[in-house]
């Protein structure tokens, strides 16, 4: 459509400047007038590219014309580099990449259970979404799964598949609650020396810390694309409450909303910051820990990265929920048990 558009552009402008060359000769004041006038909008259809590049039809003739002279990065040249740069991740690269925007790198811990391919295909089709988004998944396991291995190949992110098996001194058991132990610690460390690995510190990118079963709007992830040191937003169900995280005035955080452990010195969830990766590359010693008091996990990295001054404000001065710590319900397994006891249990090939 706007090939034919920027075609029927150039045509027209060239007719007028044939015409006016043709007028050039003629003399009276109406044809003067009418050459001027000419002029004038040939000069404007030349220049509107260059004066409004952000019209509609400029933006992509601009784009295009760029892209075929290979000056810009094309999905195809950026999935070929994606490929080199990470030989041994096998994923189709279908989303949308911008070389001028910066890459959000998403950390998730996961570990099997009966939710868990549900929860992370609601997480790749969510992330698809996201220009320039880069997915590491860890899972708390000895060994790699087939069930992540085949879910992430078939998502179409670029992705780093990783393993951390929690310690079974910290390890949550079935008769826990699930408060009782630190969750995700080993994998987002695991996740955290990938990073440190393989993150370009010259290459502006952010990190961002996401549990499989929460839920995230795409908006979220516009607010945390340009962090410069650490920007925090408040999350919705969480802590006891309809929601918690900062209070914000002109862009700085003020004060903190919570309820639990208020003297924290940074009492939000995981899903309320991301991190500038610059920052955090320039801190060897951020990272989780399996020693630290329940609650202080968020705040034990953080306060290696930054002051409560330091921080940013997002999601317009902290007055937007776009992130909620839904969690997905423990399913009934009863019948499923009276089956294995019968011997008779579902189809263990069938990967739910
Ligand atoms: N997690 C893990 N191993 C565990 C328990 C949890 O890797 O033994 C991960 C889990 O997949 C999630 C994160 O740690 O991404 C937080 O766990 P969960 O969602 O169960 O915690 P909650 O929602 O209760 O804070
Ligand atoms: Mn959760």
């Amino acid at each position: 459509m706007f090939v034919y558009t920027v075609s029927f552009k150039n045509v027209a402008t060239f007719i007028l400047i044939l015409y006016n060359f043709q007028m050039r000769r003629l003399t009276s004041n109406a044809n003067r007038i009418l050459l001027l006038l000419n002029v004038i909008w040939t000069l404007c259809l030349f220049f509107s590219w260059i004066l409004f590049p952000y019209t509609e039809t400029n933006y992509r003739s601009n784009r295009h014309n760029k892209f075929k002279n290979g000056k810009d990065t094309s999905l195809a040249t950026v999935r070929r580099l994606l490929r080199q740069k990470y030989p041994n991740d096998q994923g189709l690269f279908s989303t949308y990449f911008d070389s001028e925007l910066p890459v959000i790198y998403g950390v998730t811990p996961t570990y099997t259970r009966w939710t868990q391919k549900a929860d992370l295909t609601r997480l790749c089709q969510t992330f698809l979404h996201v220009p320039n988004f880069f997915w590491i998944i860890i899972e708390d396991a000895e060994n790699k799964t087939t069930l992540v291995a085949n879910l992430l190949k078939n998502c179409g992110l670029p992705y780093a598949h990783l393993n951390a098996k929690t310690d079974q001194r910290v390890k949550l058991r079935d008769s826990d609650p699930n408060w009782a132990k630190p969750r995700g610690v080993s994998q987002r460390n695991e996740g955290l020396k990938w990073l440190r690995k393989n993150a370009d510190s010259k290459e502006p990118s952010v990190l961002y810390f996401i549990d499989d079963d929460n839920t995230y709007s795409l908006k979220l992830f516009e607010e945390m694309r340009f962090t410069s040191t650490v920007k925090v937003w408040p999350v919705g169900i969480v802590g006891g409450l309809k929601f918690e995280g900062p209070v914000c005035k002109n862009g700085r955080v003020v004060s903190w909303y919570t309820a639990w452990k208020p003297d924290r010195p940074f009492p939000i969830d995981m899903a309320a910051f991301a991190v500038n990766m610059k920052l955090f590359l320039s801190k060897s010693d951020a990272m989780f820990s399996n020693d630290v008091p329940r609650g202080y996990q968020e705040s034990h990295f953080l306060t290696k990265l930054v002051t409560k001054d330091e921080v940013e404000a997002g999601a317009n001065d902290c007055s937007e929920i776009l992130v909620w710590h839904t969690r997905t319900e423990k399913p009934n397994t009863k019948q499923e048990d009276k089956l294995i006891k019968a011997g008779k249990s579902s189809n263990p090939d069938m990967e739910v």
